[in-house]
């Protein structure tokens, strides 16, 4: 099956200038986790020792066809800006395991134009020579799963980490030379009081990481927490509870010196993860392993969620997408539009026009839903620019879903 195009009318010089079609962002999925969290639906399976080996080859495979594309355009070895290791749990791979990793981006990967280069972590799977090789293989931001340091919450979720593993993790970190550091927490959950999730902004705020994503908990079908919400063994806060959290971390993060720069994502100032912001600005990326997603040249490719569907794809050096989706020019604009207004710098229509060709002012369907928030105070414009308010903020996800 054919690889994603690379806009084969355009010159190479005119695709390595322009951000919407060039990936200066890779993603690469490594889909192995110690377990299963209770509300999980990412691709992942559970490690075993004999599953990695395997996935590496097909990884390695599509790695090298789709990078071959690009140098093939651009007449040099691809070099991103940032790449993001993401999964699963990329630090459940054992010391080996992420050396012969490392060895295979390396065989088709450059790092010498990398600015930003993230792994996530689990606090329960972090020690200190697995930081000191992804140090050394050049890692230098680490995204900690922390989601909470109350260890009734960390059970509930299903975390295999205890709460002093989150704050162990973060001083291992830094005793590795990371000085770019990241947790993740988690709000609106079931039994989640203010008092609790104030205690942990706190706690997470006291350990001085560059950057906090606090994300409220989304039920996903099929996942064992939504389940038991189904059944009645435990209750989902109420809409107005779970708004009241989400106001207390913007609160209390923006106070403790993290100001709020997305919907879910609080740095300080430079420390903003520049790898989301390729996303946000629906700039091109390129997404390699099971269920990775990616938009190059204005395609969109989703690879396959199932590990033995991607495996067996990719091992035959078969293109491992489900699904590709090349969005008309409006359609382009307006997705564009909703991931930019995640954005606390908002959206300044000049540039926006300049870069997605819509007008925002001349756009009948976009300048009714823009107005319509407007004046009830949930959208505002100011110095030029559109955003949502801090009121609206909290209904985020319906004020944008109207404008897609
Ligand atoms: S660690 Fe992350 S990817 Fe792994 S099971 Fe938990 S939520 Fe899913």
């Amino acid at each position: 099956m054919p690889q994603e195009p690379l806009a084969p009318a355009a010159p190479p010089q005119a695709l390595a200038r322009d951000p919407r079609l060039w990936p200066e962002g890779l993603y690469i999925h490594l889909p192995f986790c110690a377990a299963i969290c209770t509300y999980c639906d990412f691709a992942s399976e559970l490690y075993s020792s004999e599953r990695p080996r395997r996935y590496f080859v097909g990884l390695e495979k599509e790695l090298a066809a789709k990078t071959a594309r690009l140098r093939a355009a651009s007449g040099e070895p691809y070099a991103p800006r940032t790449i993001f290791l993401g999964g699963g749990t990329p630090s459940a791979l054992g010391l080996a395991e992420l050396g012969r990793f490392f060895d295979l981006l390396e065989r088709h990967v450059g790092l010498r134009a990398v600015e930003e280069f993230t792994i996530e972590a689990n606090p329960g799977s972090t020690e200190a020579a697995k930081l000191d090789l992804l140090r050394a293989r050049g890692v230098n931001r680490i995204s900690f799963g922390v989601q909470s340091f109350r260890p009734h919450l960390l059970k509930l979720l299903g975390r295999i980490h205890g709460a002093d593993q989150g704050r162990e993790a973060v001083a291992l970190a830094r005793a590795a030379g990371f000085e770019n550091v990241s947790i993740d927490l988690m709000h609106g959950l079931p039994g989640q009081t203010p008092d609790d999730l104030a205690r942990d902004l706190d706690e997470a705020l006291a350990l001085g990481t560059e950057h906090i994503s606090a994300y409220g908990l989304i039920y996903e079908d099929g996942t064992p927490l939504k389940n038991a919400v189904a059944e009645g063994k435990i209750a989902r806060l109420s809409p107005e509870d779970e708004s009241a959290h989400y106001r207390l971390v913007m609160e209390r993060l923006e106070a403790g010196g993290l100001p709020q720069y997305e919907i879910s994502n609080y740095a300080k100032p430079g420390r903003e993860a520049r790898h989301n912001i390729i996303y946000w600005r629906n700039e091109a990326y390129l997404g390699v392993g099971v269920s990775a997603a990616g938009f190059v040249d204005f395609e969109r490719a989703t690879n396959h969620y199932e590990m033995d569907a991607y495996m067996s794809a990719a091992e035959r050096g078969d293109d491992p997408a489900a699904g590709r989706e090349t969005l008309s020019p409006e359609a382009r604009a307006r997705e564009s539009l909703v991931l930019e207004l995640r954005l606390r710098a908002g959206v300044d229509p000049e540039d926006f026009r300049a870069r997605w060709g819509l007008d925002l002012s001349r756009d009948p369907a976009v300048r009714a839903a823009l107005e319509k928030y407007r004046s009830v105070g949930l959208m505002e414009k100011t110095a030029g620019r559109w955003r949502i308010t801090r009121e609206g903020l909290p209904v985020a996800d319906g004020i944008l879903s109207e404008l897609v």
